[in-house]
C-alpha cells in the first residue's frame, strides 16, 4: 500500500489546503506544491516569449527517441502540407494499439551537468530556455483543444539539482491533472537522483515514465556522462516497478485506486558513441525487460552534435541507422517472439547481419530446424519461421483447426511467402523444390527483392550460379522436353 501521507519536498511542506486527498490532491488556483515559485525560474528565459521558448525547447528534445518517432531530416519545399522538419510533435501508441500525437517538449535545455554527446551539456554555448509550469499546461491544454496533439511528452536537462527539476516537472503535471482537468496521455521523464518522494507522486499524475540508461555499460557511463552513475539510473527503476507491482494489487482491491504509471516505463540508449557491440547491447536491454519489467527499450543511433576527444571521431556517415534499426528488430523478437538475446547473436558473431534481418539471419544458421510444417508446428517455431509475423502464426493457429492449410490460404493470411518458402511445407510438400542451403536460400532471399540498405556496399554470400536457380532449372527441364 503506498503511503497516502504528505511529503516533505524540498524543505517545504505542501501547503495546508492543498494536503487533502494526498494522493493525488487537489490544485487551489496558483498555489504551488513543494518549494518551487513562478520567479524562480530560470532567469535566462525570461525575456524570451512563449514562441521562442518553444522553438528551442522543441528543437532540444528531438534527439530524445524514447517516443516513437524522432528526428528525421526531410524538409518541406513550401508547396504541400506538412513537413518533418519541424520537431515537437512526435507519436507514440497506446495500449489499445492507436497511434497518438504527443507534443514532445523539455522543460528546459538548462544542465548543470556535461554529457559529452549531449547538445544541452553545460559547457555548450547553446541558447537556453525554460518554461513555466503554467506555460506548458497552456501550451498542452491550447495545442489539444485545436487537436494538434492528444498528449504531452516532457523531458527536460537539470536545473540546479535533480530535486528542483523533478518538482518543477510534478508541479506542471499537478496544474495540468487537477487545475486543468487535463485527462490525455503523459509521457513524463524521471529525474535521475531526484527524490522518491516526488517520483512516486509525479507516477501517479503520469501515464509512462521512463530513467534514461543513456549507455549500456557502468564503464561508458563514467566515460561520457560522469555525473551520472548506474545506481542514480536503476533506483528510480527500480522504485517505479516496486510500486507499479504494489499499485496492481491495489486496484484488485479497490478499483477506484489511483493509477500508477499505468502505461508502463520505458528507457533509452545511445548506440554507437562507446564500443559496445550488439551482443552487449541486446543482453542489456533482456535484463532490463526481465528484470525491470520494462516496457520499451528505445535505442537512439549516436548523432554528432559535440566535439569531444571521448567520441567517435566524425566519419562523414552520418548516424547509425541501419545498426538502430537492426536493434529494434531484435527487441521485438525478444518482446514478441520468443527469442532471447543469446540465440540472435554470439561473442563470436557479436554483432547483426547487415544483409538480413535478425530473424532471417538465426534461421539461415538453424536451417538445422527447417522446413517446418505449418499444419503441425507449435506457434512458438512458427514464430521462427521468416516471412511469418505474430499475427500470420496466430491466424495459421486458428486456421487450422479448420482444415489443412495449403499455399493459397497462407498468402491469404498473410504470411509473406517469397520469404517463407524456403522454410516451410503445407502439407508435405515445398512450395518450389528447393535446397536448404544457406548460400542458396541468401542468395535466392536477396535477388527476389530482399529491400538492401543504401550502407551495404559489399555482399558476402556466393555469387549465384545460373544452375542454383529453381526456375532457370524447371524451364531448362520443361524446354528440353519439349525439344
Ligand atoms: S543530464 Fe546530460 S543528457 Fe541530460 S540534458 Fe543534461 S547534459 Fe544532456
Amino acid at each position: 500500500m503506498i503511503s497516502q501521507e504528505p511529503v516533505r519536498l524540498l524543505g517545504n511542506e505542501l501547503p495546508e489546503d492543498s494536503r487533502e486527498n494526498e494522493l493525488p490532491g487537489s490544485c487551489r488556483g496558483n498555489e504551488v506544491p513543494g518549494s518551487y515559485r513562478e520567479n524562480e525560474v530560470s532567469g535566462s528565459s525570461r525575456e524570451k516569449d512563449l514562441y521562442e521558448k518553444l522553438n528551442i525547447l522543441t528543437d532540444a528534445a528531438k534527439y530524445d527517441v524514447a517516443c516513437t518517432s524522432s528526428g528525421t531530416a526531410r524538409k518541406s519545399d513550401g508547396t504541400g502540407i506538412g513537413s518533418c522538419e519541424m520537431s515537437g510533435i512526435c507519436h507514440s501508441f497506446s495500449a489499445d494499439g492507436r497511434c497518438i500525437s504527443l507534443l514532445k517538449i523539455l522543460f528546459t535545455n538548462e544542465c548543470i551537468f556535461d554529457c559529452k554527446y549531449c547538445v544541452n551539456r553545460r559547457s555548450n554555448d547553446v541558447e537556453r530556455a525554460s518554461f513555466t509550469p503554467d506555460e506548458v499546461c497552456s501550451l498542452t491544454m491550447e495545442f489539444y483543444r485545436r487537436n494538434y496533439i492528444e498528449g504531452l511528452f516532457l523531458s527536460s536537462g537539470i536545473m540546479k539539482n535533480p530535486d528542483y527539476t523533478m518538482e518543477l516537472i510534478y508541479t506542471t503535471l499537478y496544474r495540468l491533472r487537477r487545475h486543468w482537468n487535463f485527462q490525455g496521455y503523459i509521457h513524463v521523464k524521471a529525474i535521475p537522483g531526484a527524490s522518491q518522494e516526488l517520483i512516486l507522486r509525479t507516477g501517479f499524475l503520469a501515464d509512462r515514465m521512463s530513467v534514461n540508461l543513456e549507455l549500456p555499460t557502468a564503464e561508458s557511463l563514467k566515460a561520457l556522462a560522469p555525473h551520472k552513475t548506474r545506481k542514480n539510473i536503476l533506483a528510480p527503476m527500480r522504485l517505479v516497478q516496486n510500486v507499479m507491482t504494489e499499485n496492481r494489487q491495489e486496484i484488485q482491491v479497490y478499483r477506484s485506486a489511483p493509477q500508477f504509471v499505468p502505461a508502463g516505463q520505458s528507457t533509452q540508449m545511445i548506440i554507437g558513441a562507446t564500443p559496445e557491440t550488439d551482443y552487449q547491447i541486446m543482453q542489456v536491454a533482456e535484463s532490463l525487460y526481465q528484470k525491470f519489467e520494462l516496457k520499451r527499450v528505445f535505442y537512439s543511433a549516436f548523432v554528432h552534435v559535440n566535439e569531444d576527444a571521448a567520441l567517435p571521431a566524425k566519419t562523414g556517415e552520418g548516424p547509425p541507422l541501419l545498426r538502430e534499426h537492426r536493434l529494434y528488430q531484435a527487441d521485438w523478437l525478444l518482446r514478441y517472439y520468443h527469442f532471447h538475446a543469446e540465440e540472435l547473436l554470439t561473442e563470436d558473431e557479436p554483432n547483426f547481419n547487415i544483409l538480413f534481418d535478425p530473424k532471417c539471419n538465426w534461421a539461415l544458421k538453424h536451417l538445422e530446424a527447417f522446413p517446418v510444417e505449418v499444419n503441425r508446428a507449435d506457434y512458438k517455431m512458427l514464430l521462427r519461421v521468416p516471412g511469418i509475423g505474430y499475427k500470420s502464426a496466430v491466424r495459421i493457429v486458428k486456421a487450422r483447426r479448420l482444415g489443412i492449410l495449403d499455399f493459397a490460404d497462407l498468402k491469404k493470411i498473410g504470411v509473406v511467402l517469397k520469404r517463407a518458402l524456403y522454410f516451410i511445407t503445407c502439407n508435405g510438400r515445398m512450395m518450389y523444390p528447393t535446397k536448404i542451403e544457406e548460400d542458396y536460400i541468401a542468395r535466392n532471399l536477396l535477388s527476389a527483392g530482399e529491400k538492401l540498405p543504401a550502407e551495404v556496399t559489399g555482399m558476402r554470400y556466393r555469387q549465384l550460379s545460373l544452375f542454383d536457380d529453381v526456375r532457370f532449372r524447371e524451364n531448362f527441364y520443361e524446354n528440353s522436353i519439349c525439344v
